[in-house]
This record gives structure tokens, C-alpha cells and sequence, in this order.
């Protein structure tokens, strides 16, 4: 297996554009996306978008949360779907990384069941933890399905190779983490939720969907320094620069080259 990265778009939500950047009027739809990168050693999946439930009863699903979010998302956008589209079958990852347990980035978990779970080990616990689940939203039906789990503390590198890195970006939610993938002289980072929008990265003007606006800030300044040293950074959930990013079943590297 050759070092490929792909794209998926794994469904779409529209919220309020307050959510994503504080004090802002109006509704924003924005993508949901996942990305699988093979490596000699193993298949990734970086977030694991939406539960499938979210296709026929969304509300059902979101509890309290349907009152301001809806979701579109159609049969096949999910992971395994989109998998089956290149031809890899759901059972055939081997690791999810997921950036938090957030429901739109690790829903769909349950689809990708021989795969071991790695996570920030703030963020698991803080997953399990009654009082963070109410507050910080998490719901354990996204993610509490048996996997193997190995609990991270800050970088982890998951090959040994400094392919494919996990960094810490806490502040979003208690143990938040980015990935860091370098391909053939390209460096991209996918920065999930640590980073709502592109612009966001210059104005840090945060969003009220947040845990620890100081630690939010240190976060965006990390990312903020990957980029200026030539990274390209996809942040987690911005329209604009979603369109700019090739989609399975085109590989992801190649247009980095080109960028
Ligand atoms: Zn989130």
C-alpha cells in the first residue's frame, strides 16, 4: 500500500454562524468532513463524520441539539459508503483518530469496528465524564462501542516515521487534537475543530462553541505557525476552502503541488 490521502465529505450541517464565530448574525451551511490516509503500515481515518441514524431520524438523534442545527446528509455519505467507493471495506481500517467526540466527528465510529481508537486521553475521559458530557455535548452513542482504545498524552506519532502525527489543540473541547500528515515534501494538517474557518487562523475571532477560549487561542497560534511554515492547513469546517479541496476518489496530495 502506497502513501495516499483522500478527502470525504461525510455530510453537511447548517447552524447558526454565531456557533462558529462569536456575535455573528445569520445561518451558515457547513461540510462535515473525514479523511482516509493510507499508509504502508496501516489505514487511518481522521474524523468518522455522521451516525447513519442522522439520515432518517435526525431529530430523534440529536436530542436538544436538532433545536438549532439541521443535517443534510444522504444515503452513501457516510464513511463506510464512501469508503466502498474507493473500494476499501469498513473493516479493513486500522486506526481512527478521532479530533474530539463531537457528534459530527466521530458518529460514525460504529461503522469501522476492527479499528483501534486513538484519542486524546483528556478527551476520553473528559467523554466520560457526566458533568463534561452534558456541557461540553458529547454523547456516548457516538462512540462507545467496544473499540480498542489507546489514550494519548499530547504528540503522538503513529507510524514512527513522522508521516502522521497527532498534536494537541485542546480548547474546543478539554483534550482536542489535530493531525499532522507530511507526503512526499507536503505538509498538511487537518485542524478539525481547533479551527472552525480559515480566516479564523489570522483573526482568531473564536467561536461560542468552545471550552477554553485561552487554550483555543494557543491552539489556533500553533496552527497558525505550521501554516506560515508552509503547511497547508484544511480547517474543520469552513464552505469556501472545502471547495478547494479534491475530493475522493481524487487523491488529496497532488494538489499541494500545484497549490
Ligand atoms: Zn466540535
Amino acid at each position: 500500500m502506497s502513501f495516499k490521502v483522500y478527502a470525504f465529505t461525510c455530510g453537511w450541517l447548517t447552524l447558526p454562524t454565531g456557533v462558529l464565530l462569536e456575535g455573528e448574525k445569520g445561518r451558515m451551511t457547513v461540510p462535515v468532513p473525514s479523511y482516509l490516509i493510507e499508509h504502508p503500515k496501516g489505514r487511518v481515518i481522521f474524523d468518522t463524520g455522521l451516525h447513519k441514524e442522522l439520515q432518517s431520524d435526525p431529530a430523534g438523534r440529536l436530542g436538544s441539539m436538532a433545536k438549532f442545527q439541521t443535517v443534510g446528509f444522504k444515503q452513501g455519505e457516510e464513511i463506510a459508503g464512501r469508503l466502498a467507493t474507493l473500494g476499501v471495506a469498513a473493516d479493513k481500517i486500522d486506526f481512527i483518530i478521532n479530533s474530539h467526540l463531537h457528534f459530527d466527528h466521530c458518529g460514525g465510529n460504529q461503522q469501522l469496528p476492527n479499528a483501534t481508537l486513538l484519542i486524546q486521553r483528556r478527551e476520553w475521559e473528559a467523554g466520560h465524564n457526566p458533568e463534561l458530557i452534558e456541557k461540553v455535548y458529547y454523547n456516548p452513542k457516538d462512540y462507545d462501542h467496544g473499540h480498542r482504545v489507546q489514550t494519548i498524552d499530547g504528540e503522538h506519532d503513529v507510524f514512527g516515521d513522522g508521516s502522521v502525527v497527532c498534536i494537541p489543540t485542546h480548547g474546543h473541547t478539554p483534550g482536542h487534537q489535530s493531525l499532522r500528515v507530511k507526503v512526499r515534501g507536503d505538509e498538511m494538517v487537518m485542524t478539525g475543530d481547533a479551527c472552525y474557518l480559515r480566516r479564523t487562523l489570522d483573526t482568531l475571532h473564536l467561536p461560542t462553541a468552545r471550552y477554553d477560549a485561552d487554550q483555543m487561542i494557543e491552539s489556533l497560534k500553533r496552527l497558525r505557525k505550521l501554516r506560515d511554515a508552509g503547511a497547508l492547513v484544511i480547517t474543520g469546517h469552513d464552505p469556501e476552502m472545502w471547495q478547494s479541496i479534491p475530493q475522493a476518489p481524487a487523491l488529496l496530495t497532488p494538489s499541494l503541488n500545484a497549490r
